[in-house]
């Protein structure tokens, strides 16, 4: 049902994040940096945001009490997280969910209508979940992962943006390889160890390994760890983070699934950081090959490109993720969304996306100046 905004009082939105990390993340996370970049975003357009979250949260905005779970509560985090979300964000305009499945799942329960940003690659559980959630708005990071749910349509195509006053711009750079990022086989930090040996250029590997990839790194990293060629950093934060980023020579991807966006990518091209990554899921719709860096099907075509890093311009790098990946972009494409979801406008697209990823800004911008949309302070 359409909700009216009494006049001149604020767009409400209530962020769901996932239950276990805090927003914003101390080293690894990339959902909970991008709720962290959008509610802030969104502040500076006027909203009134409160974000819902298991874990700590940092910032102006105000967070719900008593969503904290128990250890016996582990077992349904995300549903019972979910619904005591919900419930503490009912008097918002829309609810934002960020959760992986539950968020979807309980919607119908909620009075206040909710939208969905799927956030993770496809799994059988998720899809079946999505296809029977008939009727509920999802939107998707990049066309290649919508293009895995099929029979779930998109409310609309909304890229990852990052605070870009966070990310450190350096144009003269060290001599290394970055990979960041989980040491899962699908992010491929092994062909990244072969593709630096081949490239003759030193590897710096930062990351976490998740329970299920002990074995992976135990066999398949851990034994080419020599220190000074081939080092590993662990799990980076704050500073230290962004300094490895911005110092690389590149920041290294070679990507062995379907990637639903890599905010690693973003992070690097912001800093003047050129990626390096092999051409799957979401990676040619966020780098510009021979422009932000380089994409390549496979382990020679990497090595051939490292000798080409001169060619890629840092200043190019940042000014693509500010024209199309600013947390500032994300924010008004999903305002515009929460103004059509409140007005009671959005149904899903019959399988198409609504907001491509250059469009989503213009489009925000277009609908805003011609006055279609009410509420909120433009
Ligand atoms: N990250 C971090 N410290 C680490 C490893 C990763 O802060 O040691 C961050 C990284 O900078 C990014 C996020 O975790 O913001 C990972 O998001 P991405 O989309 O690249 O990967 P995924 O969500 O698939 O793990």
């Amino acid at each position: 049902m359409a909700r009216l905004a009494a006049p001149g009082r604020p767009l409400r939105i209530g962020l769901v994040a996932p239950p276990a990390l805090a927003v914003p993340p101390i080293g690894y996370g990339g959902v909970e940096a991008v709720i962290h970049a959008l509610a802030q975003a969104l502040e500076a357009e006027g909203v009134a945001v409160e974000v819902a979250s298991a874990g700590r949260v940092e910032g102006s905005f105000r967070a719900p009490v008593g969503l904290e779970l128990s250890a016996d509560e582990a077992h349904a985090a995300d549903l019972i997280h979910v619904a005591r979300s919900y419930a503490a964000l009912a008097s918002m305009d829309v609810i934002h969910d960020h959760t992986k499945a539950a968020g979807a799942a309980l919607a119908s329960f909620s009075r206040v209508p909710v939208l969905t940003t799927v956030h993770n690659d496809v799994n059988p559980v998720r899809l079946a979940l999505y296809r029977a959630s008939r009727g509920h708005p999802f939107v998707f990071l990049s066309r290649a992962q919508h293009a895995r749910y099929p029979g779930v349509a998109a409310s609309g195509i909304v890229p990852n943006g990052i605070d870009l006053r966070q990310s450190p711009f350096r144009s003269r750079k060290e001599g290394y390889l970055l990979f960041l990022g989980r040491f899962s086989r699908v992010k491929g930090p092994h062909e990244a160890i072969a593709i630096a040996r081949a490239a003759g250029m030193p590897l710096v590997l930062a990351g976490t390994v998740d329970p299920a990839d002990r074995a992976f790194f135990a066999e398949e990293i851990a034994p080419h760890l020599d220190g000074s060629s081939i080092r590993l950093a662990g799990e980076v934060g704050g500073n230290a983070k962004w300094d490895l980023i911005s110092k690389a020579r590149a920041l290294i991807a070679p990507i062995l699934w379907e990637e639903p966006f890599g905010l690693v990518f973003i992070e690097a091209m912001a800093c003047g950081t050129p990626v390096l990554a092999y051409r799957g899921g979401a990676a040619p719709e966020i780098v510009v090959s021979g422009k932000t860096g380089f994409l390549a099907r496979d382990r020679a075509g990497l090595v051939a490109a490292c000798s080409r890093l001169p060619e890629i311009s840092a200043t190019a790098c940042r000014r693509h993720v500010s024209d199309h990946f600013s947390a500032r972009t994300m924010a008004r494409a999903y305002r515009v969304l929460y103004e059509r979801l409140r007005l009671g406008e959005v149904t899903p697209a019959s399988g198409r996306s609504q907001v491509s990823p250059p469009m989503a800004a213009e489009a925000a911008a277009m609908a805003l100046r011609s006055g279609r949309l009410e509420g909120g302070d433009s």
